[in-house]
């Protein structure tokens, strides 16, 4: 194993930023080449965790000749955002100069262009510096995983079209609840990469990239850090690897997966329509009938009729919950998987800014 920091200069004087990369060198030239980061919303430290634990297999992997393909490992992919200490509380999800989100305007390339990223990186911002870096390593693998967390939620990822259900066997891995099916129509970075394999060659757009996979997990919720959890998703993401012939392991064959598949027009965005405190009447987990109460918002407290009831507006399952119990005008509350499209009208690209 190779540890080696990137390092990244600063947009002010004295300052510069140091990213540490784990790089493992693969004994099979034909076995895929792995790329995983975590925290790359500095602030979601699940995925940071389960790299902890996952590292620690891969060096064991390591020493037993276990490592088939190439493997690098950036645990914690976002020391700008780490940094961002804003009245006592951490701001990992958006750069505070520009208001732009660290998981978003990662540059739309093709894959033969992929050493442009870092030619006279210089000339970008620290933060652009950094996008260019990750997507450059990403970009020399097969398999790409970027390890984010919801607020409160299951465990679920999103997954570009044109890898399903090829990618069911990291959702059964990772024991994941729900697999949302994204378009490919955003600018983040899971989508960065995989708009890079579709356009491999100038003039063609792949619909589908058998043996590749580029995905965001959602390693639950931003307050589940805990020791279980990470050895049993890096034990998960392990016997992936196995699956994939990326590293060597004992033959464990993995469940089938078992969770929701939902694409993202089936998933109810629910929002407060007012503002005001958030009485949750369902957990993540809970499946909800359509008509089902999910919260009251008190939006008057003390007055007759200062309360407002949010229902479901068709069966799913709760996926994700916000953490927040004050609601402002139209914020999100939950995301519901469901069987038919929402009514709502969706933009391409992701559910949330
Ligand atoms: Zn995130």
């Amino acid at each position: 194993m190779d540890i080696s920091d990137i390092i990244i200069a600063g947009d002010t004087p004295g300052l510069e930023w140091r990213l540490p990369v784990f790089r493992f060198k693969g004994t099979k030239p034909e076995a895929p080449r792995t790329y995983i980061q975590a925290a790359l919303h500095a602030n979601e430290l699940p995925g940071t965790a389960l790299l902890h634990y996952l590292l620690e297999r891969l060096r064991q992997a390591a020493s037993d000749g276990g490592i088939r393909g190439d493997i690098t490992v950036v645990p914690q992919a976002n020391p700008i955002g780490a940094a961002q200490s804003h009245f006592g509380e951490l701001q990992g999800r958006f750069d505070l100069g520009t208001r732009s989100n660290f998981n978003r305007d990662f540059p739309l390339i093709a894959l033969g262009e992929r050493s442009s990223l870092i030619e006279d990186i210089d000339r970008h911002s620290a933060v652009d510096q950094l996008k260019r870096q990750l997507l450059h390593m990403a970009l020399h693998a097969e398999l790409v995983l970027d390890l984010h967390c919801d607020d409160e939620g299951l465990q679920y990822a999103y997954i570009d079209e044109a890898f399903w259900p090829e990618a069911a066997d990291l959702a059964a891995a990772l024991d994941m609840r729900a697999v949302f099916l994204s378009d490919g129509e955003s600018s983040a970075f899971e989508e960065a990469v995989a708009y890079a394999w579709k356009h491999e060659r100038s003039g063609e757009r792949k619909t589908s990239l058998p043996g590749r996979l580029s995905v965001t997990v959602e390693l639950r919720g931003t307050r589940d850090v805990y020791p279980e959890l990470a050895r049993k998703d890096a034990d998960g993401l392990f016997r992936f690897l196995a699956g994939r012939g990326a590293v060597v392991a004992q033959d464990r064959p993995l469940p089938a997966f078992g969770g929701v598949v939902a694409p993202l027009d089936n998933i109810e965005m629910i929002r407060a329509p007012e503002a005001g405190a958030i009485l949750f009447h369902k957990d993540i987990g809970e499946s909800v009938g359509a008509g089902d109460l999910l919260a009251t918002i008190i939006a008057r407290p003390g007055m007759p009729n200062g309360e407002i009831e949010v229902r479901a507006p068709q069966d799913g399952l709760v996926v994700t919950r916000v953490s927040t119990r004050f609601a402002r005008r139209r914020s999100d509350l939950m995301k519901i998987a469901c069987a038919e499209p929402s009514r709502m009208i969706r933009r391409p690209g992701t559910l949330e800014a």
